[in-house]
Formats: structure tokens, sequence, C-alpha cells
């Protein structure tokens, strides 16, 4: 597996929340992060049919575009009862037709949709890390939970406040970042990669 060299590294990603998420947890590799928005960069379509796929699609444009490595995401919610949905459309089922997002109306459809009494889902990320010469490395991590409904709390972003992962009372939304980063799916994937990627020495 490729080791990264400290320095820069670009996040190919637009969303505020994931830029600070990663941000703090690259703090301690020496590596300086600067996103795909900062840089101008455009997004590209998102056609994969899996989390891999697209992140693979998007670290793998950003690395190309700037000539630097590049840290993709591509995360979701999987809905047990609805068969995995919204997955790799998480984004889709919150966007208006005017192109903004409401977080709210897609908490209500996934509560509407799924008539089961227990309510399982799991948040899936996916991060992959890619070098201008075309190679990528991907890691996977998960945080399975149930949905609540109403949404509760105001920290965090997305769907957070309707997600309540397994072993605690509180949906993320309730929690602090450091209290999230203790459970969720991106934490879990960056630790493989870091454990994989990054330098410790
Ligand atoms: P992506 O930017 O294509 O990965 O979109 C992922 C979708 O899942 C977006 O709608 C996010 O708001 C949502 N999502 C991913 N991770 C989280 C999370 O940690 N909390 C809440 N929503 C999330």
């Amino acid at each position: 597996m490729r080791k990264l060299a400290p320095g820069r590294l670009v996040l190919a990603s637009h969303n505020a929340g994931k830029l600070r998420e990663f941000s703090a947890l690259l703090a301690p590799f020496g590596l300086e992060l600067v996103s795909a928005g900062e840089l101008g960069l455009p997004e590209p379509a998102e056609t994969g049919s899996s989390f891999t796929a697209n992140a693979t699609i998007k670290a793998l444009a950003a690395s190309q575009a700037t000539g630097l490595p590049a840290l993709a995401d591509d995360s979701g919610l999987a809905v047990a009862a609805l068969g995995g949905a919204p997955g790799v459309h998480t984004a889709d089922w919150a966007m208006r037709p005017d192109g903004t997002r409401d977080y709210a109306a897609a908490m209500a459809r996934i509560a509407a949709e799924d008539g089961s009494a227990r309510r399982r889902c799991a948040f899936i990320a996916v991060l992959v890390l890619a070098w201008p010469d075309g190679h990528s490395e991907a890691f996977e991590g998960r945080c399975e939970g149930h949905w609540v409904a109403p949404p509760r709390g105001p920290q965090g972003f997305g769907y957070d406040p309707m997600f309540v992962p397994d072993g605690t009372a509180l949906t993320f939304g309730e929690m602090s970042a450091a209290e999230k980063a203790q459970h969720s799916h991106r934490a879990r994937a960056f630790a493989a990669l870091a454990a994989g990627c990054l330098r410790t020495d």
C-alpha cells in the first residue's frame, strides 16, 4: 500500500461540514488540506453505482486537475427496510428543484417510507486517496444504528439529527464533533486510511 508524503493534500469536496471534519482528522499528520471548493475545481458527475466508484471518480479528477494527491469521500445512509436506499442517492434525496438542499424533507421521506418497527440503518463512508499518476487506495467505514422521528439536535450536518448510532441514546445531531468521531463511519474509514497510508514517524 502506498504511503502519503507530508505536504499539501486536496480534499475533493465542496462540503464545508466535511472540510471541518477532515481538517481535524488530518491535523496530526503534517498534511495541509486545501479544498476543491477553494481551488475552484469543477465537481465531476457522480455516475458510479457504489460509494467506492464515486469516491474514486472524485479523487482522481481532483488529483489530475491539481497535480497533487487528493482525498475524496463518498458517503450516505443505507436504510435496511428500503433495500439500502437512499445509498448513493442520499444527497439527491435532499435536493430541491432550485439546487438547494432540504434535509428536513429528506429525513421526513425516510420516516414515511420505512414502515419497519426496528428502523435499522447505517451510515457508510468510503475514502479514496488518489495520486496524479492514477494510483488510488480505498477504505470503507460503517456505523450501524437506527433512525428517529422527529429529528433531534442542532449539531453536525445533513441527516445527523435523525441518526442514533448503536450503543448510545443520542443522535449525531445531539453530539459534539468529538463525540460523533467516536462512532462515525467517516472516522472509521479514516482510521483505516491512516493505518494504511499515513506516516506517524
Ligand atoms: P456525498 O457528498 O455524495 O458523499 O453525499 C453524502 C450525503 O449523505 C449527503 O447528503 C450528506 O449530507 C449525507 N451524509 C454523509 N455523511 C453524513 C454524516 O456524517 N452526517 C449526516 N449526513 C451525512
